[in-house]
């Protein structure tokens, strides 16, 4: 990875909102730089990535507020550059792209700031992409023209475009504008000579969540986009590649297309599950009502970890007790070759996946993660007199130690960790309000989520378990459970969900 250099600037492009679309290079540099000034069109999330100790600073616009000057946007980035800071100005789609960003690199070049462009995908281009709208195709279109009809808001008066240019213009037109421009330009274009039966297309929120696309002809838009509530941003496509939408649109398409899921995962386990969640299309609201906490300092863990190698059988029950186990084994200056002489039971495919990950190739794994069905694929394994150790969350159910006990073994059971309950973020709370679906990954999310938003849970919402024992918790939680995974783990009620849409 090349990081970002003292004293320079990087003008970097931050893409048109899918954080996906952000380049590599960006990434790089958001996670490097010492300072970073943004807009307000930027991915969410997109600063994740930055140092702890980055000086961020806003200078987009605020409500009711205007936007931080240009020159003082330029004077800061002159100033903490000469400073010896490296500095990323990240701004919406690409800098050169109606940013500004020429603008930005000229100050720097005439204040002798050593600078570097970093290209960004813009919006003219990807907005159109998700829309399923090609700029060009052979029969339609040869040429684009990216076209700025922006409001500036120092001047509210007519727009100083060369209308009959753009009218005769042999291509697509990609018009990058204030929605409440709409019915002038397209009213301008036409009177100029433009079709007014031109195939043409808004596009809301391009790549982002929620992204709408309005289509009709030009003469017609305006008023379409005003029937479907369009709000900025918008990118407008006017030409005849605008009616290929109809063959080539795929986004509406994807199974889960404008649906909001919410996932009551523990922070640090929930990215697979929303990742794989929102390639389906979904919305993901990340509503963590857990989170959890080591306790591998207790004298449990300690004493189990050094005698590790006297079980017989060792048995596994969530991929976070596989991790923190095979942490506690490192300090311990132990590795997996601790666990060559005993038997090693994962509850269930995911668990197995974890330990694969440390050299471990489970011995018993049901099918079914959960612990009846673990009882149940150890039944031919002679436990009795025989050491077994149980390694999992403190709160656990008491039902495999149980069985165990009454074969005869000698069960420790330790607690590697403790789920507790995650403050939650009211602006998630919030988007989750309207949600079409929740999602619940264990008991301890269903009792924590409803202590953290009380009757704030999404009224309309299907409830989606990931198997019998948190549907049971849901039930007591008074909760309908609409859908349960048939599989108990993630992928599984990923399908259960995407099957319960189907079935419409
Ligand atoms: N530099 C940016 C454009 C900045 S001008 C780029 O390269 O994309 C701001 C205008 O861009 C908005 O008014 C809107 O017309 C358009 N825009 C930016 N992001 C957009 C998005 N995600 N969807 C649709 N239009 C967008």
């Amino acid at each position: 990875m090349t990081a970002a250099r003292s004293g320079v600037v990087y003008l970097v492009g931050a893409g048109p909102g899918d954080p996906g679309l952000m380049t590599v290079r960006a990434v790089e540099l958001v996670a490097s730089a010492e300072v970073i000034l943004h807009d307000r069109l930027i991915p969410p999330g997109a600063l994740d990535g930055a140092r702890g100790d980055a000086e961020l600073i806003y200078v987009g616009k605020r409500p009711g507020a205007s936007q931080m000057p240009q020159e003082e946007i330029e004077r800061l980035m002159v100033e903490r550059a000469r400073a010896g800071r490296s500095v990323v100005r990240l701004k919406g789609g690409d800098p050169f792209v109606f940013g500004r960003g020429g603008e930005e690199a000229e100050a720097l070049a005439v204040a002798e700031v050593p600078f570097e462009v970093v290209p960004g995908v813009t919006a003219g281009v990807a907005a159109p992409a998700y829309a399923g709208i090609p700029l060009t195709h052979r029969e339609d279109a040869s040429a684009v023209a990216f076209v700025t009809a922006h409001e500036d808001p120092g001047k509210d008066g007519p727009l100083l475009l060369d209308w009959e240019a753009l009218a005769r213009f042999p291509g697509t037109l990609v018009l990058y504008m204030g929605v409440k421009r709409l019915p002038e330009v397209a009213e301008r274009l036409v009177r100029a000579g433009r079709d007014a039966g031109e195939p043409s297309a808004a596009v809301e929120r391009g790549t982002m969540a929620g992204q709408r696309t309005v289509t009709a002809t030009l003469a017609e838009l305006p008023a379409a986009a005003a029937a479907a509530g369009l709000h900025p941003p918008a990118i407008v496509i006017t030409g005849p590649v605008a009616a290929r939408r109809e063959t080539i649109g795929w986004l509406e398409r994807r199974p889960l297309h404008g649906l909001r899921v919410v996932v009551t995962r523990a922070r640090a386990q929930a990215s697979g599950l929303a990742a794989t969640l929102r390639a389906l299309g979904a919305e993901v609201v990340e509503l963590p009502a857990i989170r959890i906490v080591p306790r591998l300092d207790s004298a449990e863990v300690r004493d189990a970890v050094q005698s590790i190698h006297t079980y017989a059988l060792v048995c596994l029950t969530s991929p976070n007790g596989v991790s923190l186990l095979f942490d506690a084994l490192a300090e311990a200056g132990r590795d997996a070759r601790a666990l060559a002489n005993a038997t090693v039971a994962a509850i269930g495919p995911g668990t197995a996946a974890a330990l694969a990950e440390h050299g471990i190739g489970a011995d018993v794994v049901p099918e079914q993660s959960i612990a009846e069905a673990l009882v149940e694929a150890l039944r031919d394994f002679d436990v009795a007199d025989r050491p077994v150790l149980v390694a999992r969350a403190a709160e656990a159910r008491d039902v495999l130690p149980n069985a165990l006990r009454e074969r005869g073994a000698n069960v420790d059971v330790v607690a590697l960790y403790e789920t507790v309950a995650e403050e939650p973020d009211p602006a998630a709370i919030e988007a989750a309000r309207d949600a079409d679906y929740v999602t619940f990954t264990s008991s301890s999310t269903v009792r924590n989520l409803i202590a953290a938003v009380g009757d704030g849970f999404p009224v309309h919402a299907r409830v989606v378990s990931i198997g019998p024992v948190t549907s049971d918790a849901a039930r007591q939680a008074g909760l309908d459970v609409d859908v349960e995974a048939d599989r108990h783990d993630p992928e599984g009620l990923v399908d259960a969900l995407v099957a319960d849409v189907a079935a419409g």
